[in-house]
């Protein structure tokens, strides 16, 4: 029924329009099937929708009890055997009041409901063995083509996704084209759930959170390194071209936001603060403060393009049952950047932010694609305007060699953009950076201006973008993506030092003092525990290099040097380890490299 149209009436929260290709139709056609299944085994149960989603399907179900574990396997064991019996899936039309009466019948409420909220005055059946459904279809021929899918969990979820209808009960599940992909699929659920960032996050002491201030991180020690390694790196690549850093107030009177106009349409989002008789806020975007910046002095068509970037610190009143981890938060840190220009700029600054886009992903192995929105129906600026911004972003991505796909009407009322995806080591799909040029907002609402070569005032045009996105969701992503395993740049603790006894531990500790001294993050492990468990210990703690110092290490000036995988390679003389690290740590290597030469 995703494909359906009383699906697309119903635009229930997370549910994708879902269109016929094979997958999304084998995907459909399970849901079907487990509907079948469920009615065979608990005649008693109506049925709402089953559409199929992102990696799979579900289907609501009206149910006084919640299904158990044993449950799903029972209604899988009864799948499989229709699959078996290879049933065709037969489509039917009949007239729209005829329909009405037939589920009325049966007591399929939600079928009827759906069917009143329909105007076609004909509508399609389809049926398979003993159960029918109302769908538009499109199915797969025979339940027999059905081979490779798995049923997943089960939770509440309202009718209609509001909350005061009644509670359903959803199962979800998976379908796939062969086992193979089923197989990968699940190891994929499987290695996610390892790497869920917020029991990565605890276990490796990187951050943690209390709820004493939820959608907000603690950042431990640990995570405060990655922080500082990704503020270091942004802030090296900011400078060598051109940008100026600089820092708004948090806490901003609500006028400001009253002339930028977001007064208006965000003051839900924003936490507010009486302060001596006077409402402030605690700001939850940095543009319109970052405009004042811009608009300190006059500035000449010669300034341009002017670049501030900053280190926003942003809060958004979220509800709390949205929160999530490091993904959804309250307050966050954006590296964002306003970038002020003449329109002729636009072309050559979009194509160098693309360019820079690229090469900060490939230091985080995420591969890059691209979205391009532009002009809604409802829009700010003329149309002369908006033609010219989108053709300089259609340039860029074209001049940079960029596929792209196209997102007709998905702009922002001031402004078309470019919105950019990356894809992590699962194969999921995050977006990230924005590129975003705004013809009206910041230069029209807060009246930023150049003088022109016609000693004319002019409009700039501003370009609000952000790499990381946010420093909390980039580092959740991040946590996950390298499963905690973070190149040696990256890694809170680079190097451990293991005496092998304790008689060797005025070597070790020399060692580490060298390392330190090398500024390289090293910590020493002399505790009197057995070496497995100090070893498997940094395994765990996944520290990238551990060097182990016993007799022969000693009088030869060389370390046992292993990798966090496990890899053992053998002697490596101290001062080769030092030179290695140094040099993989300075150019961000994102792979373990040192003693495999
Ligand atoms: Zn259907
Ligand atoms: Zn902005």
């Amino acid at each position: 029924m995703a494909v359906s149209e009383e699906d697309r009436h119903l635009r229930l929260t997370g549910e994708f329009d879902c269109d016929a290709t094979p997958l999304a139709t084998l995907r459909h056609s399970t849901s079907h099937v487990m509907a079948q299944a469920v009615k065979r085994l608990f005649p008693e149960v109506k049925v709402a929708i089953g559409p199929a989603i992102e990696d799979g399907f579900y289907y609501d179900f009206d149910k006084r009890e919640p299904f158990t574990p044993e449950d799903l396997a029972r209604v899988e064991k009864v799948m499989a055997e229709i699959v078996k019996a290879d049933l065709p899936f037969e489509r039917q039309e009949m007239p729209r009041a005829e329909a009405v009466e037939f589920f009325r019948q049966r007591g399929e409420r939600y079928k009827v409901e759906i069917l009143e909220g329909i105007e076609a005055p004909t509508v399609s059946l389809y049926r398979q063995g003993d159960f029918i459904d109302l769908c538009r279809g499109p199915h797969v021929a025979r339940t027999g083509e059905l081979k490779a899918f798995k049923l997943l969990s089960s939770s509440g979820a309202y009718w209609r996704g509001d909350e005061h209808n009644p509670m359903l009960q959803r199962i979800y599940g998976t379908a796939w084209l062969t086992q193979e992909e089923l197989d990968k699929y699940l190891w994929r659920l499987e290695e996610a759930k390892k790497r869920d960032h917020r029991k990565l996050g605890r276990e490796l002491d990187l951050f943690d959170f209390y709820d004493v201030a939820p959608g907000a991180p603690f950042w431990l020690p640990g995570g405060m390194i990655l922080v500082r390694e990704l503020e270091k790196f942004a802030r090296e690549q900011l400078d060598a071209r051109g940008y100026q850093e600089i820092a708004t107030p948090i806490m901003l009177h609500r006028k400001l936001w009253e002339r930028s106009g977001h007064w208006e349409y965000f003051q839900d989002n924003m936490f507010k603060l009486e302060v001596e008789d006077e409402l402030f806020t605690l700001k939850p975007m940095n543009c319109p403060p970052s405009s004042y910046v811009y608009k300190r002095t006059v500035r000449s068509y010669r300034d341009l393009p002017l670049r501030y970037s900053e280190m926003g610190r942003d809060h958004r009143n979220e509800r709390s049952g949205t929160l999530t981890g490091l993904v959804r938060v309250r307050q966050f840190t954006q590296d964002d950047a306003h970038i002020y220009l003449r329109p002729d700029q636009l072309q050559d600054e979009i194509a160098s932010l693309l360019e820079l886009v690229r090469l900060w992903y490939k230091t985080f192995d995420l591969a890059p694609s691209y979205k391009l929105s532009t002009r809604p129906e409802k829009y700010l600026g003329t149309l002369e305007q908006w033609d010219g911004a989108e053709a300089a972003l259609h340039q860029a991505l074209r001049s940079q060699g960029l596929a792209y796909d196209l997102n007709p009407g998905d702009g922002a009322f001031y402004g078309p953009k470019i919105d950019i995806y990356v894809e992590d080591a699962l194969a999921r799909s995050w977006q990230i950076a924005t590129i975003q040029v705004d013809l009206t907002m910041l230069p029209e609402r807060m009246e930023c201006e150049y003088i022109d070569t016609d000693g004319q005032p002019k409009r700039p045009v501003v370009i609000h973008r952000a790499i990381y996105g946010s420093y909390e969701r980039f580092i959740g992503i991040l946590t996950e993506h390298y499963a905690g395993a973070f190149p040696s740049w990256l890694a809170p603790v680079q190097a451990r030092v293991i005496p092998i006894s304790e008689k060797f531990a005025d070597y070790a500790r020399s060692v580490h003092e060298r390392l330190r001294a090398a500024r390289i993050r090293s910590e020493l492990d002399d505790r009197n525990e057995k070496l497995g468990y100090r070893i498997r210990d940094a395994q765990l703690r996944k520290v990238p290099y551990m060097l182990v110092c016993g007799g022969r290490e000693a009088e030869q000036g060389t370390v046992s040097l292993r990798h966090r995988s496990g890899d053992d390679l053998g002697a490596v003389p101290v001062d080769r380890v030092l030179a290695d690290l140094t040099r993989e740590i300075a150019a961000r290597d994102s792979s373990l490299t040192v003693g495999r030469s």
